[in-house]
């Protein structure tokens, strides 16, 4: 069948609408997506600046796209009860052969065969159709059809950092005598949509939480700041003091040169969560003082990326549980909603973003 898909040439770049000849007979659902979601990693690979992207084996395109709200246009009857009329999204990774792989921790993969949809060698999900395996659906309860369900995809990378954390904070007693975080202090680096998202979290375990950047915010972030009860400073004009004493810190920059300034302002035992990634960015030294107190603080630095099925489940009870707490707020964090042809989206960031999203319905 023809579809309209937007495509790109990786890791070359570059982005334009295409229709193609697509067969999706071998696959037992077909979908259709209602949203799909624009983040760093898409314009990356757009702008040419994600060397680690490619196009499907013996393709010269790959089709964009990896956050997705779709239906279930026809499903083969399956054991995970997937169905025509379903709401679900999609998973990002599909497994490759190692043990990780087949247990379903693709996140986890270790020898780096897996492939990621719309990024790393298979087609992602920004076209009016697609097959899938229903397997890697994950059903949004209810059936329910919210924008914000679009979010998915980039909380489960929340949920997968919140689970490494809880296995390495139990290395010390990290929490207070009720076994809660309040009175711990975490500090996100980074405004975009991500950084809000873990910072939302961070809040749920009762971490004392402000995000950071060195930009004041627009009206709109400055509102979801105000909305939700999270802190913000802008770390360019900020005294030493308000950096001081962190517990857990998250990075979504991938900037060297933040990372070291906030890991001298880290608490004993405290851990570091690097996410955000930036081949461009500019290089910065590491001292033997740095790596002395990283030793002398007991600090944990470890790397996360992607999640697993169980962090898709509970990225949606996020969504829900932020939407009934904070109500209007979290909707808020949808942007810009348009159509598949504006394709400039992807080489030009709007100032006052937070999540912009392609409408395909
Ligand atoms: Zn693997």
């Amino acid at each position: 069948m023809i579809v309209r898909s937007i495509v790109t040439d990786a890791p070359q770049g570059g982005v334009q609408i295409e229709s193609r000849d697509m067969d999706y007979s071998s696959f037992p659902v077909i979908l259709k997506p209602i949203l799909t979601g624009i983040c760093g990693t898409d314009r990356g690979i757009v702008n040419g600046a994600l060397p680690f992207a490619y196009n499907p084996h013996g393709e010269n395109r790959l089709i964009l796209g990896h956050e997705s709200l779709s239906m279930v246009i026809s499903a083969e009857p399956n054991q995970y009860n997937i169905k025509a009329g379903d709401i679900v999204v999609p998973m990002v990774r599909r497994p490759g052969k190692c043990l990780n792989c087949l247990i379903g921790r693709s996140d986890n993969c270790s020898d780096g065969q897996k492939h990621e949809a719309g990024v790393t060698g298979l087609h992602g999900f920004m076209r009016d159709e697609f097959g899938d395996f229903p397997e890697y659906l994950v059903r949004v309860p209810g059936n329910r059809k919210d924008d914000i369900a679009v979010l998915t995809e980039p909380v489960k990378n929340v949920e997968k950092v919140f689970e490494v954390l809880d296995i390495i904070s139990r290395r010390s007693i990290f929490t207070d005598s009720s076994g809660a975080y309040d009175g711990k202090r975490a500090v996100i680096i980074g405004t975009g949509s991500e950084g809000f998202l873990f910072a939302l979290k961070s809040m749920d375990y009762g971490f004392s939480t402000g995000i950071t950047n060195r930009h004041p915010l627009d009206s709109t972030k400055a509102k979801l700041v105000e909305d939700t009860g999270m802190g913000f400073y802008d770390y360019a004009r900020a005294g030493i003091r308000e950096e001081n004493g962190i517990d857990l810190l998250i990075d979504t920059s991938g900037d060297p040169g933040t990372v070291l300034r906030f890991l001298g302002r880290m608490n004993n035992n405290g851990i570091v969560v690097l996410f955000g990634t930036n081949g461009k960015a500019q290089p910065a030294q590491v001292d033997g003082e740095i790596l002395g107190s990283i030793v002398e603080k007991n600090l944990s630095i470890v790397g996360s990326v992607d999640g697993a099925r169980i962090h898709y489940e509970g990225a949606l009870q996020d969504i829900y549980q932020w939407k009934a707490h904070y109500g209007k707020a979290i909707e808020t964090m949808i942007t810009a909603r348009l159509r598949p042809d504006d394709t400039g989206i992807f080489l030009k960031k709007p100032a006052d973003e937070i999540k912009t999203v392609i409408s395909w319905e």
